[in-house]
């Protein structure tokens, strides 16, 4: 698939409601997971009700698959420092991370069995990889929840979107896009702003700018999966500050140092409510201050942009590689800290 094809995100459930899948096809997809999917370990519990007519009655553990892994095995065996504990239709993680205890919650009522076993492993670590860096960034600013529900749904919105403190997923996403883990991570950047309100923003597609470049920054495993199926657009594709997510990168990774954390500046005007849309020539002047921008105007701050080889760089790798940009821009490195 080509990168740039993925559409945005989110949908934030006030924002882009992607129209659910068609009902016909979701029936069309039920009958197929089963026919397909019965076989394998996923009994744990989760089937629809239709399934659970057939066999199980119990939960998972009792069963004596010949499989080699059950989820609880992979879990346990990918994240180590985390406690997995398998409920019914839900899976419950608990683990510290720089002193703060993190709950994850992966509510699969209303999961069919479209993304699998092995994905959901790689979406919980990457809850752990990726949530807890960026809380330890923003946290003190807008108080977001230390304990997150991950939904996978074969319902609702088409891609994810994320209401308060669980987000939802939808089942055929990952099955219809399998590299595209990051999705979850834009999604837990809205977790961590904690409700901005877009009267207070320049623009309020602001809230979906900083979730993608959150996913950008923070992408699992240094943009892995990232990179090969989705992209930060350059200057000719995003051309204005409303538009652009590379734009935020750039301040970011050009203009925050030891001393001031611009994106930090950023998070707190957009969060902080001071500023409404017509009075954002002062944000902009807050974000700058103490910084090598300081004084100047956003247009002038943009031209800069505008006129930086950063702009133009291509952002895109296949999966594994290193793309133009962070050849010559390591924006991950600093974001990322010491693995
Ligand atoms: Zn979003």
């Amino acid at each position: 698939m080509k990168k740039w094809m993925l559409p945005a995100l989110c949908l934030l459930l006030t924002g882009c409601a992607a129209s659910s899948v068609q009902t016909a096809d979701r029936t069309a997809q039920t009958e197929a997971v089963q026919t397909t999917t019965q076989t394998e370990a996923i009994e744990t519990t989760t089937q629809t009700e239709a399934v659970q007519t057939t066999t199980q009655t119990e939960p998972v553990q009792t069963t004596t698959q010949t499989e080699p892994d059950s989820i609880q095995d992979m879990l346990e065996r990918a994240l180590p420092d985390v406690r997995t504990e398998l409920l019914p239709e839900q899976i419950v993680q608990k683990g510290r991370v720089q002193g703060t205890d993190f709950t994850l919650t992966v509510d699969l009522q209303k999961w069919a069995q479209l993304t699998t076993e092995p994905q959901i492993v790689r979406l919980c670590e990457l809850f752990w990889e990726c949530y807890p860096r960026m809380y330890a960034r923003f946290h003190d600013l807008s108080d977001p929840p230390a304990a997150v529900t991950l939904a996978i749904e074969n319902e609702g919105y088409e891609i994810a979107a994320t209401d308060g403190l669980t987000i939802h997923l939808h089942d055929r996403w990952l099955y219809d896009n399998p590299g595209d883990y990051d999705c979850i991570t834009h999604e837990l950047a809205h977790v961590i702003q904690a409700g901005w309100d877009g009267e207070f923003l320049e623009y309020s597609s602001y809230i979906e700018r900083f979730a993608d470049c959150c996913r950008y920054e923070y992408a699992m495993q240094n943009g892995i999966y990232n990179d090969a199926v989705w992209t930060l657009q350059t200057v000719l594709d995003e051309p204005t500050r409303e538009d652009s997510v590379r734009f935020l990168v750039w301040l970011d990774a050009c203009f925050s140092d030891a001393d001031t954390d611009i994106l930090r500046r950023y998070f707190r005007v957009c969060h902080d409510m001071q500023y409404p849309a017509d009075r954002w020539d002062a944000a902009w002047q807050e974000i700058f201050s103490q910084t090598a921008l300081e004084g100047k105007t956003v247009g002038e701050v943009w031209a800069l942009y505008q006129a930086s080889d950063f702009a133009y760089l291509s952002a895109e790798a296949e999966e594994g590689g290193v793309s133009d940009l962070l050849a010559q821009y390591p924006v991950r490195q600093r974001v990322r800290g010491p693995e």
